[in-house]
This record gives C-alpha cells, structure tokens and sequence, in this order.
C-alpha cells in the first residue's frame, strides 16, 4: 500500500481527493471542522515536500450547480486549519479549473468546486475522470468517507494514473486500524454491536464472528434476540421477521466458541420522551405498554466487567436512547469502561455515526484508540468487503 510519504512532491502537482462534505449552518457556515483537520496531515505533507495541492470533494446533495452547496463557503475555514492561504476555482474541470491549475505555485492550494454539480461524479463517468485526471501528476485519495463509492474521482480516476497514485495519510491511517481489528487482534477481542436494528447490522455480525471472543448486543437490536429467546419485551423496539436471524446467530456464536453478552436488565419507560415514567425492569420480564430505552445498572455492571478483561475492543452503535439525557446513561457507563480500558493499554475502535456523536457528546473522543471517520465505509469493511476506492488504488 502507497501512501504519501511514498512520494516526493516537489515541483509536484498533488491532485488530492479529499472528503470536505462538512456540516453547513443556514448562515453558510461550516459548523464541524472534524473532516478538514483530518486531512492536514497530507496536504502539509505535500506542501512541504515543495509541491503544489490541488484539492476536489464534494458537498451534499446537490441538484446540478446549487450555490449553497458550493464549496466556495469553506474556503476560509480550511486556509484557518491549514495554516495556508487556499485558492478557489468556480469549476472541477474544463478551461477554468485548467487555467487555475497552471497559475498554482508550489507551496500553495487550490480547491476546486463541488465534484457532484457533474451528475457524473456519481455515475463513475470516465470522460470526466479524464478530465479531472488533467488537474494533477500524482493523484491522492484521502477521501474514507467516500471510499465505499465507485464514483470517478474516488475510483475510476486512479486508472490515469498507473503508477503516480497513492493514499493520503488519513485513509491509509483509517485502514490500517480496521485492520488492527479485523486481522492483527490481541486477544481478547470484544465487539460491542448496538443502536436500532438487526437488520442494518447483521452482515458485520457475520463477517466478525471468526474474529472475536465476545459479542455484546445492546440498543434497540437486543431486543430481537431477547424476544426471540422467549421474553417478555412489552412495547420495546423489534423485528419480528428476524427473530430466526437472532437465533441462527446465538447457535453460530455457541459453535465458533464467542461469548454473546445481552443486558440482563433495562431501564423502561412509559413513552419515548424525556418526560416518560422510568423504572428498571429484567430485560425478559418487561411490563406490558413499557418500552427498554436504555440499558439497566446491573448490565452496565457486567459489560464494565466484560469489556476491562479486552485487549482489542471495536464499538458501533450505542446501547440506549443516549440522544435522551434519561436514557443515556448506558452509553455513557460503556464509553467510560472502553476509555479505562484504553487506559490499560487495550486497542479500542470507535466507528459508525451514532457511536461518534455519543463519543464526542460525551467527551470521549480523545480517550480511545481511534475514531472513524468514515460510517458506512468503515461499516463496509466491517462486513468484508473490498471497498472500490481503495481497490482502485492496488490496482
Ligand atoms: P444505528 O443508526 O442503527 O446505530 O442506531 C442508532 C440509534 O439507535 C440511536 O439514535 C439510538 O437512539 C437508537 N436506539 C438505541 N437503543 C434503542 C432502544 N432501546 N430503543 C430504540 N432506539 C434505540
């Protein structure tokens, strides 16, 4: 695997795809940084080799060429990150962003406009692969967040370059600690798999079961496999259809020796509101009408226990309603377990929307392994899969 520091840049023009698809407030303002920090590393790297950055991404969603999502808004913001005046051409290919190109001086940046004002970024489209393949001599993706897309700047671009192509520091970072998890555990090894459903992630269960010790199941998924299993779940969140699922899964586990940790008990609630009656009830024996948003103090007890006697620890999804003070006590007792356990020396993963904001709500960012970035290219490579962004890249 190539990287940056595989090459150097200088007199060189970096064409960098990076993942700047940032959160915009009404005002226009990016109101996370997160993603731009993330892809510093590289682009410093460039520069101080004596190279020049050319810089394309993507913003939302956007319908042909919409001026709120045009990447002209954060331009400020990532010359304030980068330490670096950043210019900025109203175009991704064509005259105007060739002209743009051929004006850049080493030592400086250009971002180009939203790749997706292009209908065919995201149809893969090789003549604007082409085109875009002009804007640089050595390409770079450091985009994870995209790279379980076969778009053109993120896959069928890498083949105008045949052998000037390599990953940015961010994404091969992101790799390498998957595969930390997925390939180079330290035993134990503890998956914790939770939030709303079976069904959005059951493929990861599969893919993981070869590769760990524990299974703990949390969240609104737990209670599937608990009614599954014959309790009694009142008004908690469920899928009846895959209650076959759950159990085809416990067999599997049994026979590939991996302990399963369902809560034992749950904190229930009369409604899904911050005003809700609460009480704590065993998680098989939950009182018609009441539902389990969170999970109770005595399995909040047993995952500490469970999750301090890791070595390798991977974390997605969160165990309750964790959005609702109420209910988020039991992400927040898993977090500080996983934290102390980080402490001691054990690897923790952190990855997958939901199981990000808990950790940043709950400042926890900094006291795991890693953290990352991308949530359903990270889910992606949890269920095995070869990510075509990355493929593209060995080719
Ligand atoms: P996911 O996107 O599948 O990881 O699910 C995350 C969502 O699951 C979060 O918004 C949580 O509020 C929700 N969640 C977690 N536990 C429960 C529960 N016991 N009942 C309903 N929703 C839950």
């Amino acid at each position: 695997m190539k990287t940056v520091n595989d090459f150097n840049f200088e007199n060189k023009k970096a064409l960098i795809r990076v993942d700047f698809n940032v959160p915009l407030n009404e005002a226009l303002e990016v109101t996370d940084k997160t993603r731009i920090k993330a892809a510093k590393k590289t682009i410093i790297k460039v520069l101080e080799d004596g190279g020049r950055c050319v810089l394309m991404s993507h913003l939302g969603r956007p319908n042909g060429v919409e001026n709120k999502f045009s990447l002209q808004h954060i331009v400020n913001k990532i010359s304030d990150v980068i330490g670096v005046k950043v210019h900025f051409v109203e175009d991704c290919i064509g005259e105007k962003a060739e002209e743009a190109v051929a004006e850049l001086k080493n030592g400086e940046i250009l971002l180009l406009e939203n790749l997706r004002f292009y209908k065919e970024e995201k149809a893969g489209d090789t003549a604007f692969a082409e085109q875009l393949s002009k804007l640089g001599d050595i390409y770079v993706n450091d985009a994870f967040g995209t790279a379980h897309r076969a778009h053109a700047s993120t896959t069928v671009i890498a083949d105008y370059f045949p052998e000037n192509k390599c990953f940015g520091l961010l994404l091969a970072s992101e790799i390498e600690n998957i595969e930390k998890v997925l390939k180079h555990s330290e035993k134990p090894v503890t998956a914790i798999i939770g939030g709303a459903k079976v069904s959005s992630k059951i493929t990861i269960i599969e893919n993981i079961l070869d590769k760990i010790d524990h299974l703990i199941i949390g969240g609104g998924m737990a209670f599937t496999f608990v009614k599954a299993q014959g309790g009694k779940i009142g008004n908690s969140l469920v899928e009846d259809d895959k209650q076959e699922l759950a159990l085809l899964i416990l067999k599997q586990a049994k026979e590939k020796n991996v302990a399963v940790h369902l809560p034992v008990d749950a904190i229930v609630a009369d409604a899904f509101s911050e005003d809700a009656n609460t009480k704590i009830e065993a998680i098989n024996n939950i009182s018609e009408g009441w539902m389990g948003l969170d999970t109770g103090p005595e399995t909040n007890k047993l995952l500490a226990e469970v999750i301090l006697n890791s070595k390798t620890i991977l974390w997605n999804g969160p165990v309750g309603v964790f959005e609702i003070e109420k209910f988020s006590k039991g992400t927040i007792s898993l977090g500080n377990a996983i934290a102390e356990a980080t402490e001691n020396g054990t690897f923790s993963l952190v990855g997958g929307g939901d199981s990000v904001a808990a950790v940043k709500q709950f400042n926890l960012s900094d006291k795991v392994s890693y953290v990352s970035t991308g949530g359903g290219a990270m889910l992606e490579m949890l269920e095995g899969k070869t990510l075509p962004g990355i493929k593209a890249m060995l080719k």
